[in-house]
Parts: C-alpha cells; structure tokens; sequence
C-alpha cells in the first residue's frame, strides 16, 4: 500500500485531504493521526512536520515540501538523505507574492502611514509630491519569485535589480551576482526586497554590514525567513535613519510574541507570514503531479539540492 502523508502545522488538514480526494481518487492521502502503519507511508506531503518524524518512515520515496522553501524539511536530521525533496513552484503564488511587494512599496513611496497620521489629527500637511523614478528596488533572490517581482515592480515603472547566487542575463533587468555584487546592487537601491532562501549562506543576511551600503532613508522588505535579518540591526538602522521603514512578513519568531518591540514600532508595516499562502487548489495540482510523476517513475520537479539548501 502506499500512502501520502499529509500534514499542515497550526492548520486543518482535512480541506487539503478532501482536497487530494478530488483532484486525484486513486491517490491515497492521510493525515497523521490517521497513519496505522509507518511503512505504507511512501510520500509527506508538509509544512513543518514535528521533529523527527521524517526517520521513522522506512519506505519514504519523496518529501514534498507544502511551501516554496524547504528549511524546515533540512531542519529535520532524522530526515534519510537518498529521500528526494521538492518544493511548490507555482505562478499563483509568484502572482500572490508580487501583489504583496508592490503593496508594501507603494505604501511606503506614497506615505500612506503619513495620510493615516494626518487623518488622525484631522488635517492634512500640504506639500507632498512623489517621485518614482526615484524609486530603484533591488531584489534579494531572483528565483521562481524575485524575479516575478522585480519584473512586476519593472511593470510598474519603478527600476528594479536584481542580486543571485550565479550570475544571470535577463533581458532588460539589472543584475548582480556574488558577494561582490552585493554591495554594489545595495548601493543602488532605495529599497531591498529580500526574496532568498534560508541558507546557511543566507541566515543573518539583512544585517548592519549590508544596510550601511543602503541610502539614507531606505526602505527594507523581507518576505523571505525571518533568519535573514538581524533585529537588533534593524533598529539601529531605523534610528540611525539609514532606513526609514521597514515591511516585515516574516520574523524570527512565529507567530510574533506580544512584547516584541515590532508591534509597537510605527516604522515598522507588519503582516503576519501571509505574503504568498499556498493556494490550496493550484498546490494540490503540484503536490498531486509529482506524486504521479513518482509512481510512473518519470522525473520530479521543484526538486532541490539538499547540500546547497534550496
Ligand atoms: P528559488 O526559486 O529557489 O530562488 C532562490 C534565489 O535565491 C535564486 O536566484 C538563488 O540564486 C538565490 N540565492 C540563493 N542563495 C544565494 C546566495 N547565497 N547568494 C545569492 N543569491 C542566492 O526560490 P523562490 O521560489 O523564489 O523562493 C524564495 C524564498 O521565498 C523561499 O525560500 C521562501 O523562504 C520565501 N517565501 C516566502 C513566502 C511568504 O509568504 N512570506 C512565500 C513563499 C516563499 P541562483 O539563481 O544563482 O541559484
């Protein structure tokens, strides 16, 4: 027999099951509580499954991560190492994530948080003018989702670039590669959108030694892990005015303790990991593919590379 595991942390999983049950009858999926026998198991399908699970299946074939980043399957060492994993790669959620990074952008370049404080006051300041041409993005990752991003805020008339791992030739988009390139995509940046993954490379990423190549007053958004920044750094940055604001989707700490200083922070646009939710139609179409792929024995895809962690 073989059975998809399916489990979703902190949520339901039955809409996901029910889910599977219409888009593909003949595959069997299951939640945890509901596994009798661990060797039937031969695909997870999840967002954080607890600690140590992923050991205890000994026919595993495939673990497919139910998000676009897969650290918190790496996270896991009892985790067999010949096991496949694959992560969502799907236009919904790229569409999603730029809706969600324009809206950040815009907020800040329209000073939406300025109209709110004025409103509050009932006045309005005279004097505002907007410029986006002075407006120049740079992303942070220009996989599956930056570059959707940068080729939606391009679409919008900002100037958008883009900074990866190797060095990339696209068409009409800046770019920049390496450490090196780093530096030199921060200089040009009025705002820095983090869209990486949680690597050991990439932990700790968005730190004082980054923002100092920032203009004055810029403006950060991380939508990626929250691993990458240096809170501590943060502040300093928005005190010092090296940024002026800062959009947060993601923190170190999910969901955010009420005595973070980030909830009382007016710098501070905070949205609680909700950038680009998986979309439960279109990622069962993904998870239901490959897992069909897996037992035609055809080739996967989303697959990724363990050792370079993404
Ligand atoms: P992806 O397609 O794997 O792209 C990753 C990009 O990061 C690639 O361009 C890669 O460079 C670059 N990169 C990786 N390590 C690097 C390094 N050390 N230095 C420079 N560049 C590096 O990933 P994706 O699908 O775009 O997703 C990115 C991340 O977004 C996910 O891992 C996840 O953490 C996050 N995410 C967040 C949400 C949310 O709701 N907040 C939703 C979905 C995803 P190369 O092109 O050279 O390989």
């Amino acid at each position: 027999m073989s059975i998809v595991l399916v489990h979703i942390d902190g949520e339901p999983v039955e809409p996901w099951i029910a889910e599977f049950t219409r888009q593909a009858p003949e595959i069997e999926a299951r939640p945890l509580d509901r596994i009798e026998d661990p060797a039937a198991v031969d695909v997870v399908v999840a967002w954080k499954l607890p600690q140590g699970l992923y050991g205890t299946f000994p026919n595993l074939r495939l673990i497919q991560s139910m998000a676009a980043g897969v650290d918190h399957v790496l996270a896991d060492t009892s985790r067999p190492a010949q096991v496949p994993i694959a992560r969502v790669v799907d236009p919904w959620m790229a569409r999603a994530m730029s809706h969600h990074v324009i809206l950040q952008i815009l907020r800040w370049h329209r000073q939406l948080d300025l109209f709110e404080a004025d409103r509050a006051e009932n006045r309005w300041r005279c004097g505002v003018t907007f410029h986006p041409e002075t407006v120049r993005v740079g992303v942070l990752g220009l996989g599956h989702l930056g570059q959707a991003v940068a080729r939606a805020l391009q679409g919008l008339g900002f100037a958008a670039a883009g900074w990866s791992r190797s060095p990339k030739a696209l068409e009409g988009l800046e770019t920049f590669h390496g450490t090196e390139g780093l530096a030199a995509l921060a200089e040009r940046s009025t705002a820095l959108v983090c869209l990486l993954p949680l690597t050991t490379e990439t932990e700790g990423i968005l730190n004082a030694g980054l923002f100092a190549h920032l203009p004055e007053g810029s403006f950060l958004v991380n939508v990626a892990r929250g691993g990458h920044l240096v809170e501590d750094d943060l502040f300093a940055a928005l005190d010092s005015g090296r940024l002026s604001a800062a959009a947060l989707d993601v923190m170190a700490a999910e969901p955010l303790p009420s005595d973070h200083p980030a909830w009382r922070d007016p710098r501070i646009f905070l949205t609680p990991h909700i950038a680009s939710e998986i979309n439960l139609a279109t990622a069962t179409t993904v998870f239901v593919d490959n897992i069909r792929r897996l037992r035609r024995g055809e080739a996967l895809t989303g697959l990724v590379d363990p050792a370079r962690g993404y």
